[in-house]
């Protein structure tokens, strides 16, 4: 039985003249310093560039490429358009409703404070224009970043809405100009994501607090216990040691409890995950919480090594101790006696700086390696070698398979896809 083969036929291309992709066309409302910007780099990426402007005759500066009209032409022109103006302006874009509708906008606004309104920016605007896709994204960036492109630090771009079709094209878009793409759901996500760029460091507070905290426990005992009790017990009056003496005995102590809070929930993670027989569960939010502040309890652990390290420096050159020296030297003068040269004595303090110094050369590689722009330049393997080997080498042990270092980066990767990954 002879079968018979139908071939399908497949328009072919001459290799010398290469098929020219026609460009796909964005619209920008605002001429400002975003919309700038966003030109800027949406030309570099193959895009092909207009803009809405209420002045398209007298505006400012742009892109060398792009075109300028009225909001009404330039809404005509492409399905995206990304609304580069500030929200007090919004209600212009009412009377545009019929020009945009059935359009992608992209809602790129931020507020000067939290609960400035009602209603987050985004939703007001798909308010005033229901008939179009509103998505918020690209707040979270600034005219700045845009202008130099994605970098290690600011690569990620967040986005909400309500629409799948919508928000996987301004996905696309944003992957084009390098960015990568985190959807935080619907339109009602808005609020969280125009709150973002008002948060003050907020995954330091908890570090920052515990930091506080430790210090100040420690350093009223030490002064309770060192200064207060003798003066009381002995009448002794040692408190100029407080300002140096005290200190460096509480930095290198606040030091490790916080390096050894950053790895704690590592290993914690890793037996919930031997007990539970999975890592797809989430972990508990308190966890969760920890896992995300490692590497901010890494850095400050390793800013109060540093701080041990240059008070030790300057003990030579402090008053107290060029006193004891100076009086020692004169007392042996007066009683004319030498002390013996003590091999094992060199050979201890020898070894103790050099064991400390070492010691924050692997605190300083745990730190360095940590940093996104390092990281991100490591393989995995490479960034869990160093992350795994550095605090096994400073406490003298085998570095074991599981332990998890400063690299926050991951962590919060694990809490995204809501899985337990704690073999980072
Ligand atoms: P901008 O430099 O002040 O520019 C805003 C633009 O909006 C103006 O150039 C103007 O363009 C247009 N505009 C002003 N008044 C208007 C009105 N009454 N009606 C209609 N359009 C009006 O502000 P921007 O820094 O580019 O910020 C624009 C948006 O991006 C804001 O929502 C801001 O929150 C957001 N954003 C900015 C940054 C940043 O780094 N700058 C970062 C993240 C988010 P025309 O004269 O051409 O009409």
């Amino acid at each position: 039985m002879s079968e018979e083969v139908k071939l399908e036929c497949v328009p072919l291309c001459s290799v010398s003249m290469p098929a020219s992709p026609k460009q796909e066309v964005l619209c920008i409302f605002g001429t400002g310093d975003f919309g700038r910007s966003l030109g800027q780099r949406l030309l570099q990426s193959g895009y092909k560039v207009v803009y809405g402007s209420r002045r398209p005759h007298s505006c400012g500066p742009l892109p060398s490429g792009t075109q300028v009209m009225s909001h009404e032409a330039a809404a005509q022109t492409a399905n995206l358009v990304f609304i580069c103006v500030h929200r007090d302006h919004y209600n212009f874009l009412e009377t545009l409703a019929p020009q945009l509708r059935g359009k992608v906008l992209v809602d790129v606004s931020n507020n000067l404070k939290k609960n400035q309104y009602p209603e987050a920016n985004a939703e007001y605007l798909q308010r005033l224009v229901p008939g179009a896709h509103v998505v918020k994204s690209f707040n979270t960036l600034s005219a700045w970043a845009l202008q130099n492109g994605p970098s290690d630090a600011n690569r990620q771009v967040y986005l909400c809405g309500n629409n799948t079709e919508a928000k996987q094209l301004v996905t696309e878009a944003a992957t084009k100009l390098g960015f990568s793409v985190l959807d935080r759901g619907s339109l009602s996500a808005a609020t969280e994501l125009e709150d973002f760029p008002l948060q003050l460091f907020p995954e330091w507070r908890l570090p920052i607090a515990l930091a506080i905290g430790l210090t100040a426990t420690f350093f009223f005992y030490l002064v309770i216990r060192d200064v207060v009790y003798a003066y009381v017990v002995q009448e002794k009056d040692i408190s100029f040691r407080i300002m140096v003496s005290l200190a460096n005995k509480v930095f290198p102590i606040v030091s490790l409890i916080m390096l050894s809070l950053c790895y704690l929930p590592g290993l914690i993670a890793a037996f919930l995950q031997l007990h539970r027989g999975t890592k797809y569960k989430r972990f508990p939010d308190w966890l969760d919480r920890w896992m995300l502040c490692r590497k901010q309890l890494g850095l400050l652990a390793l800013a109060f090594a540093f701080l041990h390290v240059l008070y030790t420096l300057i003990i030579p050159i402090r008053y107290y101790v060029r006193y004891k020296i100076g009086a020692s030297t004169i007392s042996k003068i007066k009683e004319n006696k030498t002390s013996e040269f003590d091999t094992t004595v060199a050979w201890r303090t020898d070894s103790y700086y050099s064991m400390g110094i070492l010691g924050f050369g692997l605190y300083l590689l745990l730190g360095i390696s940590s940093l996104p722009s390092v990281s991100n330049a490591l393989s995995w393997r490479e960034f869990s070698f160093i992350q795994t080997s550095a605090p096994s080498a400073m406490c003298g042990q085998k570095p074991h398979p599981h332990s998890t270092g400063l690299g926050e980066g991951q962590s919060r990767r694990c809490q995204q896809e809501n899985t337990a990954n704690v073999g980072l």
